[in-house]
């Protein structure tokens, strides 16, 4: 693999490697683009089988934040960090301190926050190095009910793109996945007078789905067939791939998964079939839109982050006034917006002024 090449592809900016032989500390920090702020991403832990798959997942991670803070409206680029490893065995304070003081090293260039396989603990322990590191406990912490608040929204949008108003009531939706998101989602389009179809791995959330939401379980397969109104995968990623595409009977996709196109050949097909795909990175952006309060160095507020966070249904519909101004599917109309946003932010005149 040329390394250079790789980051020429996309033209990412920096690719750091951390070593630290006596906390077994390997890890890589992907920097995609800072044209407008500090790279934001969180830090995954995973048994990446080579090095080169690892360097592969940093720098695909980084520039899909590029795009969701970009989409989002904030003043952050994008990055992402990855530790190598299994977290079951590599796990230890001096680890994570190790890390922490690698983020301090670049000097704010890069942000860092919990992702994959990371807890509140491991997070606490990279911020005894470094300040450049969100969603602690004692700040905006779980950004699970922000997600899903920014799913609601972005649906209603979506709703309202095709039906003309905003109201879910009577509306029928297909959750696939109660996790942390999934379940918050399904009571608020519950308390909104949807219908809900629910499938995940665990039958004790279905039977309180069921109990609870007055939702009808449907099998892991099945969930992809049911004929409604919105389909929205809030599981894992790639599934509208080529076994599930010509099943599906929704008018609308809109989940919280992250890239739940297999390929981008998929998002075409999802144009051509007329089912309107409210593309993840931008629906599912209230957990980054939960941290403003984080970089900025203020108390969390919720009113706050619930106020931002409903802006996704703006960002939405920018999305479909794209999509139809240019004539193109709904996933090339989010880049469309990320990189116009990004591009004429790059642009500003430079002018002279001295520090
Ligand atoms: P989670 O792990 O808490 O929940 C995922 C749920 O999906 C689990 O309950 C699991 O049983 C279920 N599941 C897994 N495979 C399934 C399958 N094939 N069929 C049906 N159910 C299945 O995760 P989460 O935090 O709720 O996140 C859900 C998705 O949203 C993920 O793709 C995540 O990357 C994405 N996301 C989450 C956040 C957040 O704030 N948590 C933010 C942005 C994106």
């Amino acid at each position: 693999m040329g390394i250079f090449s790789e980051m020429e592809e996309y033209d990412y900016e920096q690719l750091v490697f951390c070593q630290d032989k006596s906390t077994g500390l390997k890890a890589i920090i992907a920097i995609h683009d800072t044209t407008l702020g500090p790279a934001l991403g969180g830090t995954r832990i995973y048994d990446y089988k080579t090095d080169e798959e690892a360097i592969i997942d940093a720098l695909r991670l980084a520039r899909g934040m590029t795009y969701k803070n970009a989409a989002a409206g904030l003043n952050l680029g994008g990055g992402k960090a990855v530790i190598i490893g299994d977290p079951k065995k590599i796990k230890s304070e001096a680890l994570f301190r190790a890390f922490g003081r690698f983020v301090e090293g670049l000097n704010g260039r890069y942000i860092t926050g919990e992702d994959m396989n990371m807890t509140q603990q491991d997070a606490a322990y990279i911020n005894c190095e470094t300040n450049y590191i969100v969603g602690l406990e004692t700040g905006s912490g779980n950004p699970s009910p922000m997600t899903a608040y920014g799913v609601f929204k972005g649906m209603q949008a979506a709703v309202n793109e095709v039906y003309g108003s905003d109201d879910l009531e009577g509306k029928t939706v297909a959750i696939q996945g109660l996790g942390a998101v999934g379940k918050l989602l399904a009571e608020l389009l519950h308390e909104a007078g949807a219908k809900l179809f629910v499938t995940t791995r665990d039958q004790a959330k279905i039977d309180k789905a069921v109990a609870e939401l007055g939702a009808t379980a449907v099998g892991q397969d099945e969930i992809y067939g049911i004929e409604c109104d919105v389909f929205s995968p809030c599981a894992i990623g790639a599934i509208i791939n080529d076994k599930t595409i010509e099943k599906l009977k929704c008018k609308i996709i809109a989940g919280s998964a992250n890239n739940q196109l297999a390929e981008a050949k998929h998002g075409d097909i999802l144009e051509e079939k007329g089912i309107l795909y409210v593309p993840d990175y931008v629906i599912n952006s209230g957990g980054v839109i939960n941290i403003i309060d984080d970089i900025s160095g203020r108390e969390y507020s919720k009113e706050n982050a619930m106020k931002n966070t409903a802006k996704i249904y703006d960002a939405c519909k920018k999305v479909f006034e794209i999509a139809n101004r240019h004539g193109i599917p709904t996933y090339r109309a989010a880049d469309k917006m990320a990189e116009d946003r990004i591009a004429s932010v790059g642009k500003i005149k430079t002018i002279y002024n001295r520090k």
